[in-house]
């Protein structure tokens, strides 16, 4: 790289394409751990001594995502990590090996749970079922409606105030794309760096949702923080959102700033059309006890046909 910090006399190590600026490695993070704490206060994201819970799967993001919210409020609040094992062998045991050893490192307790002692399956038995080349997604449906339900449940258990999540702006700009496309605007009007506050499901939280995914990378990298860094889950090729990060990834490196104008623009909207926090009510799942908008919730639908499917 060319050049030196503008903030010091050092080689610059890191230039976003988007903007003039360069850093050395000092001046890199505190830029970027700058920007997280603007996040969190602009938004309002953590208030007090709120216990905070950071749902940690061993990837770049929510290591840093939990590096930093430890650092930063880890003198002041209680912080604790909840790392959710759906069953995907070579991939998510070997994130939660170094999930484990990081939060040892960071004296951040945490509690594992998974999907074969919690559903009685893993996501090796759902993939099977759903068949690899069914619908678009659908493997990826299960996964992510199980760990959600597992994220709220344990958290609330673990009495957090917060559930923090690693979705970065690449993720936020790559939702806004997708609801646009989708012509969902009750969900599109949902996305945003903190959950709309319903009975019985933890607040979640996005503490990066202004940090692009290459500058989580090289945060974790100049900070020495080790992490998973195997590019895909081996069943993410049936994702949906894949097609729509491509896209992103592609306007991004033609047109640089594409990311932040996407959830800028999301943004302008909500200002224009007003926040609406109250959202829906929610009642208990009949099966489970979970917030649910229906008398079963997905999540105990999901199970009772993978298990009526697994024997
Ligand atoms: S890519 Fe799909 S199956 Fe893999 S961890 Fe993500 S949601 Fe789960
Ligand atoms: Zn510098
Ligand atoms: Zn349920």
């Amino acid at each position: 790289m060319q050049g030196n910090c503008v903030k010091c006399i050092k080689k610059a190590v890191f230039s976003p394409a988007y903007g003039p600026h360069r850093f050395c490695k000092q001046h890199f993070l505190e830029f970027f751990e700058k920007r997280v704490r603007r996040t969190i206060r602009e938004n309002r994201l953590i208030e007090g001594r709120e216990k905070l819970v950071v749902a940690y799967s061993g990837g770049k993001d929510s290591a840093v995502a939990l590096y930093l919210v430890n650092r930063i409020f880890g003198k002041s609040n209680p912080v604790e990590a909840l790392l959710i094992d759906e069953g995907i062998p070579k991939y998510r045991d070997k994130a939660l090996a170094i999930a484990e050893e990081n939060c040892r490192k960071w004296g951040v307790p945490f509690k594992r749970v998974s999907f074969e002692e919690e559903f009685g399956f893993t996501m090796v038995d759902v993939m099977r079922k759903t068949g690899p080349k069914k619908e678009i997604g659908s493997t990826c449906a299960y996964c992510g409606v199980l760990r959600r339900q597992l994220m709220n449940r344990h958290s609330r258990e673990m009495k957090a105030s917060k559930l923090v999540t690693g979705h970065n702006l690449d993720d936020e700009a790559q939702s806004v794309l997708m609801n646009v496309l989708d012509a969902d605007v009750a969900r599109f009007l949902r996305i945003g760096p903190k959950s709309h506050s319903l009975e019985g499901m933890v607040p979640r939280i996005k503490t990066l949702y202004l940090s692009p995914e290459k500058e989580a990378i090289a945060f974790a990298k100049m900070a020495g923080i080790e992490y998973f860094d195997q590019e895909c889950c081996p069943f993410k090729w049936q994702a949906k959102r894949n097609e729509f990060r491509q896209l992103v990834e592609e306007f991004e490196a033609k047109f640089p700033g594409t990311m932040f104008s996407v959830v800028g623009f999301l943004r302008e909207v909500k200002t224009l059309v007003g926040e609406k926090e109250e959202g829906k009510k929610l009642s208990a799942c009949s099966k489970c006890g979970e917030a649910s908008s229906q008398k079963v919730c997905k999540a105990c639908k999901m199970v009772e046909g993978m298990k009526g499917k697994i024997n």
